[in-house]
């Protein structure tokens, strides 16, 4: 098998530019190029994204030119953006809606459909740009918030492709997510994918709140079964190179730095902030902090120096336009107000640095201070952690940031709390040595296990396992083949069982089962199916006898009600399977009716004998602690009370023990010999059935999930289909039926 990888993301790992009339080429700036760059190099692969240059400024001649280069030098393909794209999707949508929101900043949020269907309109040119290169083996690991719709594109054009989604950036919680008009498509968008990745468990979480809350899919532990295939949510934390940085100090251009900075920054002590300017970092309030320590500290006046590293970005953005403004003048005034001839409270550098300077600033500082207010990862946390080796120096990290998680031995802070930030600043500087140390070791240790090239290993390992399962469910499919074998097997045949469960197989659900009422067609596929004398259909419902009975008025087949309760033979009436007894209903009732008060949507259903707590109209995930804590109370009472609780789709169903489909399955086939059986379900209660079928019977599932029938069928649809053509079926034998 090929082992090929597409990387998707919004920035290739090279930018193009173009100076002078002519065009260079020099490596992307940001962690995401760096960090799988070696993953890349490693895999036979291809990466696909922006060149960073807008499609007008190189001529069709240059572009063919740069085309075949990016290809045949660094194995990338470029997709084409006009100005307007940058301006509306990049700038727009990506960078002015999806970035604020996900870092819980709604009031900085525009909701500008223009923009919306730019993005739209740039995740099929990515798609078009995949899909010119991909291979139906290949696997497509798509990279961030750029690219959202892209998954479920892909999917609709490439069913069987492995399809892998991570997110860099936080996913928030369904309150803030839900303010977005066109959440469903994102959510939908995303669900393309095998495989969903998040730095955090807690982004896991909201994201699956909001998959329940808005598409309504359910889950378990984090994987979704939509279709045919299943969709699997897990937390993946990002890691750095660990080698590069812990190595960095050894580095000769490192240690020249190092030597060069050392003279210029005379101060006893030095902090060390680094960032893109970006409003979620934090970088004001870290100022105010700073500020605060000095004003409370006199005595750290002029032996406290504060390396203040901005990296511009998004210039093109107005809120980042204001943000940079306020700094400036924020570094002013502590400047104005404390410097002295010989010292500089803050050191402002507005660039972005190479690697061999960054590296530098981590070894030297004592103190690393990262308060974002909201932050995916955050990995210059963890930068500054690697590069320190045995050296000194305190991480003080902000409790938002993703990487806390890992980095649970840094000095946490909120940085909401200026009081709170600079007690962390005093306590970092006056941490023994040995215990810097010492905390440091034993956070370097999980980076070094968990390093970039482990955490993209793990993801795409993960990504294969769950599109391994979704192939084996797809195996078990009602082939072409298959459905003409048991065509066959049924005109040959002169004995022949229908089992047939009603809701979910033979009719859809719908929101009032009131309303699933059996249309015309299905009458009359049934009638022709029951005029065959070589013919026994029996419905095997969970819905009571009455219903079942005023539903099919008029059509000569046999009925099960209330999940194996109610027998009725053809032409005969109804007859109980046992005399049952009811009593425990007095006992169970209150304690469901406390179920009802306490879980709002929720309502019983009285059957004959059985009582049904439906919890579809109540809120999905409430209602799933309340059924675990119900299911709980039900077991301990079964063994009083010879009750047996059975759960389906969204109600669980108490009744007398011994009770099941299976059992009543059972009446008919020992009614046999048989000669063809066929039964047909959707959900748990009918997997009673399919256990108590001979070995040579076709048992099918409607829909997809485990199941012990020996084929799965897409739905409703299907199911009719298959009927229909049974019931038209010529025979091929002769014997007359008995
Ligand atoms: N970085 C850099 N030069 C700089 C500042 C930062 O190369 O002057 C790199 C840094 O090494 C890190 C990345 O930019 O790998 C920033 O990643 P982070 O997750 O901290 O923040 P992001 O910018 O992705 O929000």
């Amino acid at each position: 098998m090929s082992k090929r990888i597409l990387l998707v993301s919004n920035r290739l790992p090279v930018t193009i530019d173009k100076k002078k009339q002519k065009v260079r080429y020099k490596p992307s700036p940001g962690g995401l190029a760096t960090g799988l760059g070696s993953f890349y190099r490693n895999y036979e692969s291809l990466w696909i994204g922006w060149s960073g240059v807008t499609e007008e400024t190189l001529t069709a001649g240059e572009w063919k030119v740069a085309a075949k280069r990016l290809l045949e030098e660094y194995r990338c393909a470029p997709v084409f953006l006009t100005r307007a794209d940058i301006k509306n999707y990049y700038y727009g949508f990506c960078n002015k809606t999806v970035w604020p929101l996900f870092h819980y900043f709604p009031n900085y949020t525009v909701y500008d459909k223009f923009m919306w269907q730019s993005y739209e309109k740039v995740n099929e040119r990515f798609r078009d740009m995949v899909m010119k290169h991909a291979n139906p083996d290949d696997t497509i690991w798509i990279q961030d918030y750029q690219l959202l719709l892209l998954p479920r594109l892909l999917r609709e054009r490439m069913p069987a492709v492995k399809i892998g989604f991570f997110l860099h950036i936080p996913f928030p919680s369904f309150e803030i997510f839900r303010l977005l008009p066109w959440r469903n498509e994102i959510l939908e968008g995303m669900m393309g994918a095998d495989l969903i990745g998040f730095h955090t468990y807690d982004y896991v979480r909201h994201f699956l709140s909001s998959v329940s809350r808005i598409l309504g899919y359910e889950h378990t532990l984090g994987q979704f079964l939509v279709g045919n295939r299943f969709v699997k949510v897990d937390a993946f934390p990002m890691g750095i190179d660990y080698e590069r940085f812990s190595g960095a100090p050894k580095e000769e251009e490192v240690r020249l730095e190092i030597e060069r900075i050392k003279k210029k920054i005379r101060s006893e002590k030095i902090i060390l902030s680094v960032d893109r300017l970006d409003y979620t970092k934090g970088i004001l309030n870290r100022l105010e902090a700073f500020d605060f320590f000095l004003k409370t500290n006199p005595a750290y006046r002029g032996k406290v120096t504060l390396i203040l590293v901005a990296v511009p970005s998004r210039t093109g953005v107005e809120t980042y336009r204001m943000l940079k403004r306020e700094i400036d003048e924020m570094v002013g005034r502590i400047n104005g107000a404390y410097s002295t001839i010989e010292w500089m409270p803050v050191w402002y550098l507005y660039q972005s640095l190479p690697f061999h300077k960054l590296a530098a600033f981590y070894f030297l500082s004592d103190v690393a201070l990262v308060t974002p207010l909201r932050d995916g990862m955050n990995l210059i946390a963890k930068e500054y952690v690697a590069t320190k080796g045995d050296g000194n120096g305190i991480l003080i990290l902000s409790g938002m940031a993703g990487s806390v998680h890992e980095l649970g031995e840094a000095l946490i802070v909120n940085p909401h709390n200026r009081e709170q930030v600079a007690e962390a600043i005093k306590t970092a500087l006056e941490i023994p040595q040995e215990e810097q140390r010492e905390k440091n070791r034993v956070m370097q240790q999980r980076l070094k296990r968990y390093d970039v090239n482990r955490w993209a290993h793990d993801f795409v390992e993960r990504l294969e396992t769950v599109a391994t399962y979704s192939r084996e469910l797809n195996e078990q499919i009602l082939s072409a083949e298959v459905k003409k074998k048991l065509i066959n097997g049924y005109k040959k045949s002169f004995r022949r069982l229908v089992l047939l469960d009603y809701d979910g197989t033979l009719v859809r659900f719908v929101k009032r089962p009131e309303h699933a009422k059996p249309d015309q067609d299905l009458g009359s596929v049934l009638r022709r199916l029951a005029a065959d004398k070589k013919n026994e259909v029996v419905i095997i419902s969970g819905r009571d006898k009455e219903t079942l009975e005023n539903w099919f008025s008029g059509i000569d087949i046999s009925f099960v009600a209330e999940h194996g309760v109610w027998l009725k033979e053809r032409g005969v009436g109804w007859s109980e399977i046992e005399p049952l007894r009811n009593e425990w209903k007095d006992d169970i009732r209150p304690i469901l009716d406390l179920y009802v008060d306490r879980t709002p949507g929720s309502f019983i259903e009285e059957k004959e004998f059985s009582l049904v707590w439906h919890y579809r109209k109540a809120d999905p995930e409430f209602a799933l602690i309340r059924v675990s804590e119900l299911r709980e109370i039900l077991v301990k009472l079964t063994e009083n009370f010879n009750i047996g609780i059975m759960e389906g789709n969204k109600v669980l169903e108490i009744k007398n023990a011994g009770i099941n489909k299976g059992r009543a399955a059972q009446t008919w086939i020992s009614k046999g010999p048989w000669d063809f059986i066929l039964a047909i379900g959707d959900d748990v209660t009918d997997e009673d059935i399919f256990q108590e079928l001979p070995g040579n019977a076709y048992s099918i599932k409607v829909g997809f999930g485990p199941t012990r029938a020996r084929y799965n069928i897409g739905g409703v649809g299907e199911v009719r289909l298959l009927l229909q053509e049974l019931s038209t079926a010529p025979s091929s034998g002769s014997r007359n039926r008995r």
